[in-house]
């Protein structure tokens, strides 16, 4: 059986772990903690790394940081993970769902501007797949009409946009650590910083809106209530556990690249002969091997597919109901235009097995399996 998702494990997680428990300070901010923040802080040269319990909880702290106010709105792509639009829907925002483009599954930036009204006051991009969005247009609408840009770069931990990392570009961007992404601690996140004006708002709403980072630094001799705010820290022996990976974050890297080319020098063959789709990485864009789907001709084609893997011992598994057409996202939001290509291409797109101890056996076995279901090879 080749499961969907095996939680990434170095080895040094344990020790790592042990060493947390051992220092007496499990809670948040602890030395691992810092390790973590530090780590991503130069790798992606983000101006602030905070880390959190979760990327929906960085999302949360991004939608309170932007003062995101009842009746604002905020545009996004229907095509994301339910937390993209909690996080806004939680302070009363209503949420404007645009198009996505076909080729990336990201916002089309060429909608976002129409979809603009004097309440916007937000843009949220998801870069699917750890594939950029097309960053400098969107940055561009953003400053002439005043909106702050989040960026969900859940998915997106070492991947760039022209050489900038993602999570860096907008005011605020969010990482996931879910056991289902790249580098893990279980349930975790981070939110960056790019503009030192959001720091210190940031550190209190992320510590239940008191002080208490300014009071460990020792700029005031007490920590008191001093705005709103939550606990949105994570553990200290989360992040050890994160920490061995990050260290070996080159190395994962790596690995899930050579398996995903690998999947597509396999699978070209259907995309050449217009059998199914490949994911499109355009010019500029830096992916981090996240993530390996095709799109098969229609929601029927991908059912049978998905049951011929199974019954082969394959788990491969498709998401994202598009949220516009979800209950929530008919009460929280709306679209705006035209969805050509959310829904059809969302019906297609199927995710093949990809995590960092897969195997280039198993990656020829699964494409193996793919190709015989096309008829581009016998048993
Ligand atoms: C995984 C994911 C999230 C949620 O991350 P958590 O850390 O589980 O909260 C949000 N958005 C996208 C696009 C994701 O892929």
């Amino acid at each position: 059986m080749i499961n969907f998702n095996v939680p990434p494990f170095t080895g040094k997680e344990l020790e790592y772990m042990r060493q947390a428990v051992e220092n007496q300070k499990i809670c948040g901010d602890g030395e691992f903690t810092g390790r973590c923040s530090r780590w991503i802080e130069e790798k992606t040269g983000t101006r602030k790394c905070l880390l959190t319990t979760s990327c929906t909880h960085a999302l949360e702290m991004a939608a309170l940081l932007a003062d995101i106010q009842p009746g604002d709105e905020v545009i996004m792509p229907s095509y994301t993970f339910v937390s993209t639009a909690n996080a806004f829907v939680l302070r009363g925002a209503k949420v404007v769902f645009v198009d996505i483009r076909p080729d990336t599954m990201n916002i089309d930036e060429e909608l976002i501007e129409a979809a603009v009204t004097e309440k916007t006051r937000a843009i949220a991009v998801v870069h699917y797949a750890g594939v950029s969005c097309e960053m400098d247009r969107i940055m561009e609408i953003a400053k002439r009409h005043g909106l702050a840009v989040i960026e969900d770069a859940a998915q997106g931990i070492m991947a760039s946009y022209k050489g900038r990392a993602l999570g860096t570009i907008g005011d605020f961007g969010c990482f996931s650590f879910h056991e289902t992404k790249n580098y893990s601690m279980g349930e975790g996140g981070a939110l960056l910083l790019r503009d030192e004006k959001h720091i210190e708002a940031a550190e209190i709403v992320r510590e239940k809106g008191t002080d208490r980072s300014r009071y460990f630094r020792g700029q005031v001799d007490k920590y008191r209530w001093v705005d709103f705010g939550s606990s949105y820290l994570p553990s200290d022996m989360n992040a050890a556990y994160l920490y061995a990976q990050l260290e070996l974050a080159e190395e994962i890297n790596q690995v899930r690249l050579s398996r995903w080319n690998r999947y597509y020098e396999r699978l070209k063959v259907l995309e050449e002969r217009g059998a199914a789709e490949l994911p499109v990485i355009p010019l500029g864009c830096t992916h981090n091997g996240h993530m390996f789907y095709l799109k098969a001709k229609d929601v029927e084609e991908r059912t049978a597919l998905i049951q011929f893997l199974k019954e082969r011992g394959i788990l491969a598994v498709f998401h994202y109901i598009p949220l516009h057409s979800a209950p929530a996202g008919l009460r929280f939001g709306r679209f705006h235009g035209e969805d050509r290509h959310t829904t059809k291409e969302s019906e297609r797109l199927l995710r093949l097995p990809m995590y960092y101890s897969l195997t280039e056996e198993e990656v020829d076995h699964i494409a193996g399996r793919v190709r015989e279901f096309y008829g581009y090879e016998r048993t």
